[in-house]
């Protein structure tokens, strides 16, 4: 009996106690492995034709005995080949162990290495290895029960190629073993993961027949055992473009995604560059459920040379992509990649970049040529990419600004800044925004009616998050962002400007005497030529905004300091002036109730709630 290299040791401890959850994924490992073995087979079969070219994996399960056999006829190992490759893990793989992972947990040590043949000790607890390398006369049987060790001993097999034995654990409450010996559940594990493994896996499997000879109106059945491929071998993204129509991207994603509707947008690309990829990318038509939560997991499938190393690499697809659904299968990645070295792997880094780009110009030539659904895209996941905007304080602004959209006031409908900035009269300089909880609501307020009526274009900003993009954009082809809310907003002339300033200046009694009545609450009183039909307005100065404030207040931690510096703004020409200098002339105490109305209305109109409700309400009834 010879022993198992200490790290090695270390790693089948980890693989036979696991209560890793993942155990299936032994069937892959074992899969891919002899998928390997068959390529270099093949290779070798280019200048020996004396090989043959039916290569093929075959399973079989015997309950009686208990083993599941998965047989190829690839390259197969030498006595000494089993010593390197069964008797140890890899060198880099040992180095890493050794120094990273003091106290990791099983499945993460699994999740890292959670790979190659020794997974298959999560499932059997006796595997022999029968094998005849090409090029030998001898065949061997390599046996383990585990980390005692293992024998190497001389046996026959005819033909090369490797045959692996495994004897399953018995069932226990935790975990039925003998479900790997059910052709249902071999059978879906393999369309689930070796698909599209270019060599059949075949299998023995009961199918109802009709018998022969049995009467056509009254058909008697009988069980029969038939030698069936169980993957279907050619990936869809093998194939030639030309050969693939939108209707197979659409059933394919459908099948693989299991959505019942068509995606929004597929994209099939064949990636030649520093790695070479082919991808299948797909835009679902509506956002999961649970898509804007911390639970939804972002990734797209990832393949090396048609095997499925990855269900959701996360890696592959930046956050503000998340929605972005689809397959990369690349030749130029290794097989045992792990979750650690994903994140370093240069070639990650490589696919990565190349999708983001894609995704990119694929989303902007859907927003030239099918804007109908690039506006259905943006309304399920517009809040997607503005966060993308905004996170990490606007690194990706530049590569994401061009998709955003945003409610015209003019149009009625999703404009891009693009479009926003080319419809800018020549004598507009900045782009205006207003904000609010709902296009409706946004629309009332009072800073709305004359902007529009002037004829100026209005971006509506009723995400939480838009304003911030705006801030983090700061501009726009070099035009700034405005708030419709900011205390500086005008539409005027210099000339109107000049007029409004020296109305100020006489009225200043009367502004200063509202400004004492509401005390800090605000920061100035003035008058203001913005509005049209409303009597008040409040705008803010500095740097938090009132939709600022709201969005910081409806935080679950708010402490309800975040406050913008308001300002309460008189309209010049509403005739409430005349009324206001009235009082502040004859009565003082009702110039007091005066301004508190005025105030309280004015933070309803902004979508803030009543600051003082009793004074409010007083102040209110006194008046009427
Ligand atoms: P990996 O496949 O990642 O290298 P494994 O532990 O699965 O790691 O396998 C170790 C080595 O054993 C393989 O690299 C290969 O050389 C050899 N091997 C495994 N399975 C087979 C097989 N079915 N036929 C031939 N060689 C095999």
């Amino acid at each position: 009996m010879k022993q198992f290299k200490t790290e090695s040791k270390r790693i089948l401890d980890l693989m036979i106690n696991s209560i890793y959850t993942n155990k299936e994924i032994f069937l892959r490992e074992l899969i891919s492995n002899a998928s390997d073995a068959i390529d270099k087979l093949k290779f070798i079969s280019l200048t020996d034709t004396s090989i043959g070219s039916d290569f093929k994996i075959n399973i079989t399960a015997n309950k009686q005995e208990r083993t599941l056999t998965i047989e190829d006829n690839g390259i197969g190992m030498t006595d000494k080949d089993l010593e390197k490759n069964l008797g140890t893990i890899a060198e880099s793989g040992t180095l890493k162990f050794k120094t990273e992972n003091e106290g990791k947990t099983d499945n993460e040590l699994i999740g890292q290495f959670g790979v190659g043949f020794y997974s298959a000790f999560m499932v059997a607890d006796k595997i022999e290895v029968y094998t005849k390398a090409y090029g030998s006369d001898i065949a061997y049987k390599w046996t383990s029960s585990g980390a005692e060790g293992y024998t190497i001993e001389q046996t026959e097999k005819d033909g090369y190629g490797t045959k692996i034995v495994m004897s399953l654990k018995a069932d226990n409450d935790d975990f039925k073993y003998s479900d790997f010996l059910e052709e249902y559940k071999i059978s879906s594990l393999i369309k689930e993961y070796s698909d599209y493994i270019r060599y059949p896996i075949q299998m023995m499997m009961t199918r109802s027949k009709i018998k022969d000879g049995s009467p056509e109106d009254k058909p008697e059945y009988e069980q029969v055992k038939e030698l069936e491929t169980l993957n279907s071998m050619v990936p869809l993204w093998k194939k030639p473009k030309s050969e693939v129509t939108d209707e197979n991207l659409k059933e394919f994603y459908k099948n693989e995604f299991h959505d019942y509707a068509d995606p929004l947008k597929s994209v099939y690309a064949k990636i030649e560059g520093a790695v070479t990829y082919d991808t299948l990318l797909f835009v679902p038509s509506r956002a999961p459920y649970d898509y804007f939560s911390k639970d939804y997991k972002k990734g797209v499938k990832l393949y090396c040379n048609g095997v499925m190393i990855m269900e959701k690499c996360e890696q592959l697809i930046p956050d503000y992509f998340g929605f972005v659904k689809g397959i990369v299968d690349s030749s130029d990645l290794s097989l045992n990649i792990s979750r650690e070295i994903l994140q370093q792997d240069r070639q990650v880094k490589a696919i990565a970049n190349g999708l983001e780009k894609k995704i990119i110009s694929e989303l902007k030539k859907m927003m030239e040529e099918d804007r109908e659904n690039y506006e259905k895209l943006f309304a399920e996941f517009g809040l997607s990419i503005k966060f993308g905007v905004y996170a990490g304080f606007g690194m990706n602004k530049d590569k994401l600004k061009d998709l955003l959209m945003f409610y015209s006031s003019k149009k009625e409908k999703l404009v891009t800044l693009a479009e926003y900035v080319k419809d800018m009269p020549l004598s507009q300089t900045e782009i205006y925004y207003a904000c609010g909880e709902s296009y409706d609501k946004i629309a009332t307020l009072p800073q709305i009616e004359k902007a529009k009526d002037k004829g100026y274009e209005i971006l509506f900003f009723k995400d939480g998050v838009d304003e911030f993009v705006a801030k983090i954009l700061i501009d726009f082809e070099g035009k700034k962002f405005k708030s419709v809310s900011e205390a500086d907003f005008s539409l005027d002339t210099e000339e109107e400007k000049k007029e409004l300033e020296s109305k100020n200046e006489q009225l200043k009694e009367l502004l200063t005497a509202i400004k004492e009545d509401l005390g800090d609450k605000v920061k100035e009183v003035k008058l203001t030529s913005k509005l049209k039909t409303y009597p008040v307005c409040l705008t803010a100065s500095g740097e938090i905004s009132i939709e600022m404030e709201k969005v910081f207040n409806s935080m679950p931690n708010a402490d309800g300091k975040m406050k913008a510096d308001k300002i309460l703004e008189i309209s010049s020409e509403h005739k409430i002036l005349d009324k206001l200098q009235k009082l502040h002339a004859e009565d003082r105490d009702a110039l007091k109730k005066y301004s508190t109305v005025l105030y309280e209305q004015a933070r309803l109109l902004e979508g803030l709630s009543i600051d003082d409700v009793t004074t409010f309400v007083t102040a209110l009834s006194d008046i009427i």
